[in-house]
């Protein structure tokens, strides 16, 4: 190590936590694989530091750290999952279990978990990119990261958005999957022509698109029987590479709990709304957005209690005035917009705030299959009443009550470079939500996507921005 690397402070999680977390359940995988307490405490003190310092290391500019808070028992377990990505994804593919690229945002996991396949979205490729070697610090898988981005912009081309990186990380066979089957929605400018291009690379993937009505179609039937079809498609599609089979009625049961995750994880966001004191820090909030919407290739059965321990121990710091660690007293609420970029939360706490809620992931929870009749038209009319996915005045209003429920005191679009949508509407957002709900807006252009370490320039907007706020 040298000596730079020597002044890195790590992250350690002390013994008093070991027996709050041994009072807590296992956790259960879809391949039927469980993992204890006790092993999970085994794996992020003793296993995990050593395979992967980067997540430990304490940097504030660190992108893809481990929450300073050590005493918030469930994010122990949503860091275990994280850092078990490609552990666990190997071995459920070598089960047989087909992991699908699902790519184009906000779109409900539960068909893809119905026909027995763990949907990746190119985050976890990401994820599984800077875990494959053990021993890396975060410089490391920055630079290995930046490599296979620039292969792929070589190979495709050099204007698309930084997911470009998961896309070369496929065709260049570092990460495997079984299918490449995206959502073509409005948000993302780069997804079609991305999974297009695997049809010319060396390596031959199943492809399947699913095409997604835009513009406020909800309403209309031609809209909702043309997307349930896409629907059935893919999970043919997806049926038709695995051993699983699956009825309606078990397509059905998985929306039912997919149901549940999603709201849970909503009642959470009000319970913490609601609370005086932030009940935890921004990385925390935001794991469990993330989760409620997808659980990693967790079985939504145990999905569901993590979501259900999350709820309770929120509730208890709620009632006991505890704040979440790293948080100043009173911190600036800030809420977050923007397609797969995000304000370094780690930038936020310390600068003296707070992220309350970003709309992308939060849209996705606020979403509520029908449970009786045909689950493909179901399925299909609630993926097109995402609030995100609606015309720009439409999701900028949703965004607008979303800011007033979170108490927000100010609002940061963020967009990738390279994002064409997402940049393009990112100021009629702002000057909407500006309007009506009179807080002050920042728009900012980063290039931190896939990144681990974030760029002191649009650190320094952030900082500025929660200063000018206080
Ligand atoms: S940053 Fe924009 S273009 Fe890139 S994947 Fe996300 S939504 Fe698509």
């Amino acid at each position: 190590m040298s000596n730079q690397a020597n002044k890195v402070k790590f992250l350690t999680y002390p013994e008093r936590i070991r027996s709050r977390l041994e009072r807590t359940g296992e956790i259960v995988f879809i391949d039927g694989q469980h993992v204890t307490p006790s092993q999970i405490w085994q794996f992020m003190t003793e296993e995990a530091p050593k395979r992967f310092p980067y997540a430990y290391d304490t940097k504030t500019y660190n992108i893809v750290r481990l929450s300073d808070d050590v005493d918030f028992v469930s994010g122990i377990k949503y860091n275990y999952i994280e850092l078990t990505w490609r552990d666990r994804m190997l071995a459920a593919r070598s089960k047989g279990i087909p992991l699908i690229l699902n790519e184009g945002g906000g779109q409900t996991r539960d068909p893809y978990y119905a026909a027995g396949a763990i949907p990746l979205r190119p985050g976890a490729v990401s994820t599984w990119v800077r875990e494959m070697e053990d021993g890396l610090d975060l410089h490391q898988i920055d630079l290995r990261n930046t490599a296979i981005m620039e292969s792929g912009r070589k190979l495709i081309t050099i204007e698309a958005c930084n997911q470009i990186g998961a896309h070369a990380a496929i065709s260049d066979g570092v990460v495997d999957v079984d299918m490449l089957a995206p959502f073509l929605c409005l948000r993302c400018s780069d997804v079609a022509y991305l999974v297009e291009k695997h049809r010319s690379s060396q390596r031959s993937y199943p492809l399947q698109l699913i095409d997604y009505p835009i513009n406020n179609q909800v309403n209309k039937e031609w809209a909702v029987e043309y997307f349930a079809s896409n629907l059935k498609r893919l999970i043919a599609s997806i049926l038709n590479i695995t051993s699983a089979g699956m009825t309606e009625d078990g397509l059905k049961e998985e929306i039912k709990l997919h149901n549940k995750m999603r709201r849970l994880a909503l009642d959470i966001h009000e319970l913490w709304w609601s609370a005086n004191i932030p009940p935890t820090n921004s990385t925390d909030f935001n794991n469990i957005r993330i989760f409620g919407n997808d659980p990693c290739g967790v079985s939504a059965i145990s999905a569901i209690s993590i979501l259900e321990e999350t709820k309770q121990e929120v509730h208890e710091r709620i009632k006991n005035s505890i704040k979440g660690a790293g948080l100043t007293d009173d911190p600036v609420r800030l809420f977050a917009c923007g397609s797969c970029v995000s304000p370094n939360p780690t930038v936020v706490d310390r600068a003296g705030g707070v992220v309350v809620g970003k709309d992308d992931w939060l849209s996705g929870l606020y979403i509520e299959v029908k449970e009786n009749g045909n689950p493909y038209g179901n399925l299909a009319k609630a993926n097109l009443s995402i609030s995100y996915e609606q015309p720009i005045e439409v999701r900028a209003l949703w965004t607008v009550e979303q800011i007033k429920k979170s108490k927000a005191d100010g609002m940061i679009f963020m967009h990738q470079w390279g994002c064409n949508y997402q940049s393009a509407v990112s100021r009629m957002v702002a000057d909407i939500v500006k309007e009506k709900a009179g807080i002050p807006t920042l728009v900012i252009e980063v290039d931190e996507l896939d990144k681990a370490e974030a760029l002191e320039q649009s650190q320094n907007r952030v900082e500025s921005f929660i200063e000018m706020l206080r």
